[in-house]
């Protein structure tokens, strides 16, 4: 038997095979579990139904903006009416305005605050107050986040802002769902060069840095996400709740 067997799950945030997303579902399906995707806009569904199509051509794929109430309505409409409940959510999801992932963080506009906070971090507590309801049988909610919640990494700016919100609801929503067995976790991952990364000003740096620094002297792999996402799904973390999982090669214990 699969550590994921008989569970049903939705995963927010796939662009292309690349996508931290992607190598999560990977590993939740190969562990068992019959997901759905959604996708934001036109221009990303034809990727997503190709790999997502992989799993099956009965597999529900939805759009979603994460910015709009009424997309995320839909989506849990129709998880509803095909699965009846569900175990697992992933998200994966998060952006700012370009201008403001480079220069001095002091330049924030309040528009790019405010897109940044609500594409990253409100659409986690959106999310899980759509996927309440269903995951009747307890859930595990996974949210990917990155270091730059709690230290200053130069060019992050803004988005390191909306982690720290991110990272916060996270422990706020684990309270409050707690009791119907719901537990919500990030896993913090080391750079990963997918389509979001390379709109950070300096990333290819950030990838060496880690790689000279990290105590594994290397970078995380896309499925060693997988793997902790996976862990984090299944119950082997039952007992976990509110926390942030780094998986980074060990560069967050680092001081200098
Ligand atoms: P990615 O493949 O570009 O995934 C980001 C996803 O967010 C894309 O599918 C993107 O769709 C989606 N998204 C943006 N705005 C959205 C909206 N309004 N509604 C719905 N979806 C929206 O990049 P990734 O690196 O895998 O990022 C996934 C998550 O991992 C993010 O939370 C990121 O901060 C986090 N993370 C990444 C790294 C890294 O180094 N890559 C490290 C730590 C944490 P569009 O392409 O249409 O915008």
């Amino acid at each position: 038997m699969s550590l994921l067997d008989g569970k049903l799950g939705i995963v927010f945030g796939v662009a292309n095979k690349r996508s931290i997303a992607w190598a999560i579902a990977q590993a939740w399906h190969q562990a068992g579990a019959k997901l759905a995707f959604t996708y934001q806009g036109e221009r990303l569904k034809e990727n997503v139904e190709e790999l997502a199509g992989t799993f099956g051509s009965d597999t529900l794929i939805l759009p979603c903006d994460v910015t709009r109430d009424d997309d995320i309505a839909h989506v849990f409409a129709q998880l509803s009416q095909k699965f009846g409940k569900i175990h697992l959510l992933l998200h994966s999801v998060a952006f700012a305005p370009k201008d403001a992932l480079e220069g001095e963080f002091v330049n924030t506009k309040r528009e790019a605050f405010r897109v940044a906070h609500d594409v990253s971090a409100y659409s986690l507590v959106a999310l899980a107050r759509g996927a309440a309801p269903l995951m009747t049988e307890g859930g595990s909610i996974v949210a990917m986040t990155y270091y730059g919640s709690e230290k200053v990494v130069p060019h992050y700016n803004v988005m390191g802002v909306a982690k720290a919100a991110l990272e916060a609801s996270a422990r706020y929503l684990a309270y409050d769902l707690g009791p119907r067995r719901i537990r919500v976790n990030c896993i913090s991952a080391g750079p990963v060069n997918t389509l979001a990364a390379r709109g950070i000003s300096g990333f290819s740096e950030m990838l060496k840095h880690y790689e000279a620094h990290a105590p594994l002297r290397r970078n995380v792999l896309p499925e060693e996400l997988g793997a902790t996402g996976t862990f984090l799904a299944s119950d082997g973390a039952a007992a976990i709740t509110g926390q942030v999982i780094y998986v980074d090669c060990g560069y967050q214990i680092m001081g200098m």
